[in-house]
């Protein structure tokens, strides 16, 4: 059984590579390596013992597509490929339409033609919008506030219309919370190009020196602290509901939902302090003004994936804290070492 990881070099998907091979299943990535370094990749052989074919090329590119599906016998698909900057989306709606809605589509054309019909999505929360009712549960209606959230939509509704179309296609929506943390090696992890936009990393580099303190985006927030409140996940956590995904598709004709969070909130301030805590080191922070588009509070019902899937996150915000660190401490540079 052979599956390919669209954008498999990035963050979720080199985890999840990492996971699949460990499963006994065979793994193939298609990235452009335009947000990744292929020596994330050498480094998921080096710790499964397997190799994870890299084949350097565009998911909206029907040729790149094409070369990977007549070299390898594809059984099942996890679609990770996409950029995923909400500022950045704001700014070039039509860099973000183009690339990640064109991935969508040229990929679901070219399995067609190859009778490859198993496809996992990567999606997101940020389909929910600004929905009030916590926890999210899958059945809420959607709305986005940025074109990046847009382009989740459109593939989602993409994905659902190819599905009732064309009855041999298995579909799996995945929408995932907040990632965070690395393998516990230590050797594969999130390695952002530039000042990160997202809390963990950018915690990380405030912890190493290299940015003086963390910004906290508004502590006037209707929550416990102040701050905002998120479904961290284990990025391993995550990883392993990709198997379970894959599972339930090799068995289900059709298209389904799940999101994949633990279902417990937790502030901007509960993950600063229990860094600190959990590895002994100062993480300096002031107050800021809210960040625009931010919303108060945001977790999972997770109960649909862990009655269908037979899935649920295992790992703490203690783990998360504690992984993200060892990444960022063993490889201070990321994978530019
Ligand atoms: P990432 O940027 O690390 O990984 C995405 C990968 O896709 C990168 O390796 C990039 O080089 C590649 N890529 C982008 N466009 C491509 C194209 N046209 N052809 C081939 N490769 C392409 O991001 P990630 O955090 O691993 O996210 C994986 C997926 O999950 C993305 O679709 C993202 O939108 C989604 N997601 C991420 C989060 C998060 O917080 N990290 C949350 C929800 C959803
Ligand atoms: N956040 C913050 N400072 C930062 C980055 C993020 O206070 O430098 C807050 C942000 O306002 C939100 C939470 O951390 O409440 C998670 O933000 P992130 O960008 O990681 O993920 P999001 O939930 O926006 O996808």
């Amino acid at each position: 059984m052979t599956v390919l990881l669209t954008g498999g070099a990035g963050y979720i998907g080199s985890h999840t590579a990492l996971s699949i091979l460990n499963s006994g299943k065979e793994v193939v990535v298609l990235d452009n390596l335009s947000n990744a370094s292929p020596e994330a990749l050498t480094r998921v052989e080096q710790l499964t013992g397997k190799k994870a074919p890299l084949v350097v090329g565009d998911c909206a590119n029907r040729e790149d597509l094409e070369k990977v599906f007549s070299q390898y016998k594809i059984d099942q698909v996890v679609h990770f490929a996409g950029l995923k900057a909400v500022g950045e989306s704001v700014a070039k709606p039509l860099m973000y339409y183009r690339n990640n809605l064109d991935a969508t589509l040229t990929l679901l054309e070219v399995m067609q033609e190859h009778g490859c019909f198993d496809i996992v999505f990567s999606s997101s929360a940020t389909v929910y919008g600004t929905i009030q009712e916590m926890p999210l549960k899958e059945t809420f209606p959607l709305g986005c506030t940025n074109p990046y959230g847009w382009t989740k939509f459109m593939s989602e509704q993409i994905l659902r219309d190819t599905g009732k179309a064309d009855p041999r296609f298995h579909i799996v929506l995945l929408r995932y919370f907040n990632p965070v943390g690395a393998h516990e090696s230590g050797q594969i992890g999130e390695d952002p190009s530039g000042i990160p936009n997202n809390l963990m990393p950018f915690i990380c580099q405030v912890a190493r020196g290299r940015l003086k303190e963390l910004a906290v985006f508004g502590n006037d927030y209707p929550t416990k602290d102040g701050t905002g409140v998120r479904d961290f996940i284990h990025v391993m956590d995550l990883a392993e509901g990709h198997l379970a995904a894959l599972s339930y598709a090799e068995k289900h004709a059709g298209v389904e939902v799940f999101n994949l969070g633990t279902g417990t909130g937790y502030s901007v301030l509960d993950l600063v302090h229990t860094f600190e805590k959990v590895n002994q080191i100062k993480v300096p922070y002031r107050i800021a003004p809210r960040r625009p588009g931010d919303i108060a509070t945001c977790y999972a019902d997770p109960s649909k994936a862990k009655e269908m899937l037979g899935w649920s996150a295992k790992r703490s915000l203690e783990d998360m804290c504690r992984d993200a660190w060892n990444w960022q401490k063993n490889n201070p540079d990321g994978y530019r070492r």
